[in-house]
């Protein structure tokens, strides 16, 4: 592919219509992934190794938050098992240590035909400035800005539930259990029934998982001297899902086995149980029953962020996910990809698009380092095979995790233990390895196991 020319140095930052228009100032092929998520820093970190600091391309990473978690982490933030400063990661720092640029702003919209990304202005918490709306010119755009939760227009989500899209979310979540918990260990009158109730809405991976992590960090907490609360009495967990089965995404063994584990932690588990509304003390479902609880979590149903249901007209599906080819172009722009939760690629020869997945996430970044360098060189590029490596589910550090490995053992297997949860933490260090390198890897891992001996193992505050 013909690297692009440009026009001005140091006048490009040139402003109309109040929106900055920021080009780059080099005449290099230029790359942004906006999302830098599971899938999207993975990716703007490889590409930034390899032609970024080469001089190569121009790589920049737009991205609305200021830092890094791994999303399939903030079930154990939310549970306060998981301090967010040992795992959260700087862009502006990873930026600078790997040849791309930042980009700090939301994506509001795009213009093709001008190949310009839009951003929203930032403005900090006295309402000040901090960056204005701006665009930026690309010649390869990847889009991949996750995924949201969705909450069918249920009434009272909003208002009373907390989701889990977010580490601020996540630590909203834990700061409101764990006042419950003071709450309640210095009132005078008895705890009242439903008061340290937590009702889960969605027993997919992300409910079945918090569900159990629950169980042990509230009793972990209340072991650090709030005595005037008996967990077994006082504490209540209850998992409410509309379909038949908890993790309906896998086969049903793995979800009966799981349920039992779930079961034998005393976690309700209530199946064919659809939500009509969350109240502030608790849920009604559609048959009428009230389930009392202070804290309600809502985790069912995913759908792709707003800005994609009109993208400059590229094509996208009912629930906001951007069509894809197996190239992982969109069909009507070949400039513009997308990858992770917010992309619908549907295999060939299979029914169903790949599932929203950090596995398939970081699958599809490995893809695109070689397949963006091929297209630089103006060779074909070559289509995406995902490999099922099966589904895990962590049930803490009780029962561990059952899964099932599709790929590996050449059909469905089930396993259970020690085995899996090395698994299930390979994918986490698999996109740690993604964004660091082995050594670095190696020595956090080696001190965040010598730190966790002295510190508690449940956040306190
Ligand atoms: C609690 C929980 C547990 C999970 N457990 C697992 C698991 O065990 N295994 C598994 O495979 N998957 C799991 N998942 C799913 C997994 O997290 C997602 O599939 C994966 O993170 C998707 O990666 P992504 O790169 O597409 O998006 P994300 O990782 O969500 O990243 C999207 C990024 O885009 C940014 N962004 C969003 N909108 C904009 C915008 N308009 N402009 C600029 N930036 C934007 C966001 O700030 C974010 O940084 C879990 C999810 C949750 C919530």
């Amino acid at each position: 592919m013909p690297r692009r020319s440009i026009g001005n140095s140091s006048k490009d930052a040139a402003v109309g219509h109040q929106m900055q228009k920021v080009t780059s100032r080099s005449d290099l092929h230029r790359i942004i992934v906006v999302g830098g998520g599971a899938g999207g820093l993975e990716l703007v970190t490889r590409l930034g190794d390899r032609l970024g600091r080469r001089r190569l391309a121009d790589i920049s990473l737009i991205e609305k938050a200021r830092t890094h978690l791994w999303k399939p982490l903030l079930h154990e933030v939310a549970a306060g098992s998981m301090d967010v400063s040992r795992h959260e990661l700087d862009y502006l720092a990873q930026a600078y240590w790997h040849g791309f640029r930042y980009r700090f702003g939301e994506m509001v919209g795009l213009d093709r035909a001008k190949r310009l990304v839009r951003l929203a202005a930032n403005f900090d918490d006295e309402g000040r400035l901090i960056t204005p709306e701006r665009s930026f010119g690309y010649d390869t755009l990847v889009i991949a800005i996750g995924s949201v939760t969705y909450d069918f227009g249920t009434p009272g989500v909003k208002e009373y539930a907390i989701a889990l899209d977010t580490p601020e979310q996540a630590q909203l979540f834990n700061r409101r259990l764990i006042n419950a918990c003071l709450r309640a260990h210095s009132q005078a009158d008895p705890v009242r029934p439903g008061q340290l109730h937590v009702a889960i809405i969605g027993a997919g991976a992300t409910g079945t998982e918090l569900s159990a992590e629950l169980h042990r960090t509230v009793r972990g907490v209340v072991a650090y001297g709030l005595d005037r609360i008996d967990p077994d009495k006082d504490l209540k967990i209850t998992l409410i899902e509309a379909a038949d089965r908890i993790v309906p995404a896998l086969p049903s063994r793995l979800s009966s086995a799981t349920a039992r584990l779930l079961g034998e932690l005393g976690v309700e588990i209530r199946v064919g149980a659809r939500v009509r509304e969350v109240r502030p003390d608790g849920v009604v479902l559609a048959s009428g029953e009230f389930i009392p609880s202070e804290l309600v979590v809502w985790s069912a149903g995913v759908r792709g962020p707003e800005v994609l249901k009109d993208l400059d007209g590229l094509k996208a599906t009912p629930s906001n996910q951007l069509v894809v080819l197996p190239t992982l172009q969109t069909p009507r722009d070949d400039n513009v990809f997308a990858m992770g939760d917010c992309a619908w690629l549907v295999p060939e020869g299979e029914e169903r698009p790949l599932p929203p997945r950090a596995q398939a996430a970081h699958q599809q970044a490995s893809h695109l380092v070689k397949q963006i360098a091929r297209r630089l060189d103006g060779r074909p590029m070559e289509p995406f095979v995902y490999r099922d490596f099966g589904s895990l589910v962590s049930l803490g550090e009780f029962s561990t995790v059952g899964s099932l490995m599709g790929f590996l053992a050449g059909k469905g297997m089930m396993i259970e233990g020690f085995v899996a949860r090395l698994m299930y933490r390979s994918l986490y260090k698999l996109h740690e390895m993604a964004l660091h390198g082995p050594l670095k890897v190696g020595l956090d891992t080696v001190a965040r196991a010598l730190t966790r001996r002295t510190e508690p193992h449940v956040k306190l505050h």
